[in-house]
């Protein structure tokens, strides 16, 4: 379906139409009497007719009238850029419903594009009948208004729903895709705020940096996918080695960080100690049938000391791991 934008071709009056008035959610519940006026009022205002893919509305048009759609059925779509194609829509509007009044109320241009899903007949109410029809008859401004508040309602409802999915989003921004541990960009949004933390409120912090063992030789042995594997194991032993207020991330490569807080040295080196021996006994399987080889990590754990950032308290667990490394590896060094 391709959208056109060419002039909605006037069909004819409405007196001279067969529409049920009482079915224009605007004159809803409102006296004969009443209703005897409105459509004196609204008796010389066009109809016109939308044939399938046309615009009705769209960000250029001012918001001078306000369309009732009468057969048919319109949406809000939108153009892709590449094949011309309209989109599916998702708003729509059946007869009955109207589209524009917004605009009409506040002379600002459309939001969006309206266009026929349909061939449609269109009541066309321009922005001045409106404030008759308003002036007229507080049965129409009373429709109008819920009218508006429903709109006001779907739009804080669609609002919500994109702050849900951009929350989803950055959430999975933050995680590791291979070990499902938080990633550097999450540590390097977290841990500053942690840091300050501890110095604002005198608590300790520590940290545990995590390399494991010979991984090179590793996968050149058993394969990248394995390497993978191993991976994601020593990560799940990471991440059940810790109380719910620590946190496990994955540094980079076969790096690994464990963050924690409110946890002095001494602690530390024992959380350090037990996630050294749980990793040295995990074994990576291939297969049920055929276990390889453990793998191995070393541990460098450091301490914030008073007036330390992010970076010095990294660099001191850096060099404890070296330690680590240098000390004959499968080992915690601080
Ligand atoms: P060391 O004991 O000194 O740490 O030796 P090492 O071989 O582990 O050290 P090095 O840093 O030289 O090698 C790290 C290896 O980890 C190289 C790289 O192929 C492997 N590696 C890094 N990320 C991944 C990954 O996502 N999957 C797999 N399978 N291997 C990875
Ligand atoms: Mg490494
Ligand atoms: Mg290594």
């Amino acid at each position: 379906m391709y959208l056109e934008k060419t002039l909605l071709e006037p069909l004819m009056l409405f007196g001279d139409a067969d529409y049920k008035i009482d079915r224009i959610h605007l004159f809803r519940d409102i006296s004969e009497e009443n209703l005897e006026r409105i459509v004196k009022i609204i008796q010389d205002c066009a109809i016109v007719k939308a044939r399938t893919g046309q615009i009705v509305l769209d960000t250029h048009s001012s918001g001078a009238r306000l369309y009732v759609v009468l057969q048919g059925v319109l949406g809000i779509t939108r153009q892709d850029a590449n094949s011309n194609q309209l989109e599916t829509a998702i708003t729509q509007y059946l007869p009955g419903e109207c589209v524009g009044e917004i605009s009409v109320l506040d002379e600002e241009i459309h939001s969006s594009t309206i266009s026929a899903l349909a061939d449609s007949e269109l009541l066309v109410i321009e922005a001045e009948t409106l404030w008759r029809l308003i002036d007229e008859s507080n049965g129409v401004a009373k429709n109008l208004l819920q009218l508006l508040s429903f709109r006001i309602r779907a739009a804080n409802a669609q609002i919500r729903n994109r702050q849900k999915v951009g929350e989803f989003y950055r959430q999975l921004s933050m995680v590791d895709g291979l070990t499902g541990l938080h990633n550097r960009a999450w540590l390097n949004s977290q841990l500053p705020g942690m840091i300050e933390h501890a110095h604002a409120t005198g608590s300790p912090l520590s940290i545990i940096m995590v390399d494991l063992d010979h991984f090179k030789r590793f996968n050149d042995d058993y394969g990248h996918l394995v390497g993978d594997d191993a991976l994601q194991s020593a990560a799940k032993v990471m991440n059940a080695g810790l109380r719910p207020s620590d946190f496990a991330a994955r540094y980079g490569g076969e790096e690994m960080m464990v963050i924690l807080p409110g946890t002095n040295q001494k602690s530390a080196l024992a959380v350090a100690d037990r996630l050294c021996s749980r990793l040295r006994k995990t074994r990576v399987f291939e297969d049920r049938e055929k276990p390889l080889p453990h793998i191995t990590g070393s541990f460098g754990v450091a301490t914030l000391a008073q007036g330390q950032d992010a970076a010095a308290l990294i660099a001191i667990a850096d060099a404890a791991l070296y330690r680590a490394k240098g000390e004959g590896r499968n080992r915690v060094a601080y």
